[in-house]
């Protein structure tokens, strides 16, 4: 079982709280959901069960490739246990004023604090936020893409499991 807590919080407004409170028990629904872990398990990426991980010319890989097991179950274990089969997953939030033409947000890796500039906040459906956060977790845990969307940055385990969020969050 995951638990999603939200460890802090910064620059929220006590109204955008309960957004970011509600959209955490989605999260915290889609994680434990068996639909989540099969679509985990079953994604495809040119017809074979993987996400897209990126080489470099030479062939090298620059983020290293996991099986979708090994996904899911580095998304499941989270960041520290809080006890008997629970696994916690930390959240650092904090809001950023104003927006970005192209990005929500981003996540910083060394500080594993996730931002989201104002506007798209404010913007977002419940689902978009929650698929947010999903996709800045995913990054927190180490995963990446392209900084240019390309065919195959949908495929990444950011957006794969930002979309897979999504998904679910739209239909329950
Ligand atoms: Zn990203």
């Amino acid at each position: 079982m995951i638990k999603v807590n939200i460890a802090t919080t910064k620059g929220f407004s006590t109204e955008e709280l309960k957004k970011v409170h509600t959209a955490q028990n989605a999260l915290n629904k889609i994680l434990n959901n068996e639909n989540f872990k099969d679509q985990v398990l079953y994604f495809t990426t040119d017809g074979l069960f993987r996400f897209h991980y990126r080489r470099t010319f030479l062939g090298k890989w620059i983020d290293r490739p996991h099986s979708n097991r090994e996904v899911y179950e580095i998304l499941t274990q989270g960041s520290a246990s809080t006890g008997a089969d629970v696994k916690q997953v930390d959240l650092h939030l904090e809001m950023l004023p104003g927006g970005d033409v192209e990005q929500l947000g981003y996540t910083n890796p060394d500080t594993q604090r996730i931002y989201t500039y104002r506007n798209w906040f404010n913007n977002l459906s419940l689902a978009g936020y929650t698929s947010h956060l999903a996709h800045e977790w995913c990054h927190q845990l180490g995963f990446s893409h392209a900084s240019k969307p390309t065919e195959k940055t949908n495929h990444s385990v950011p957006f794969g499991i930002g979309n897979i969020t999504e998904k679910i969050a739209l239909y329950h």
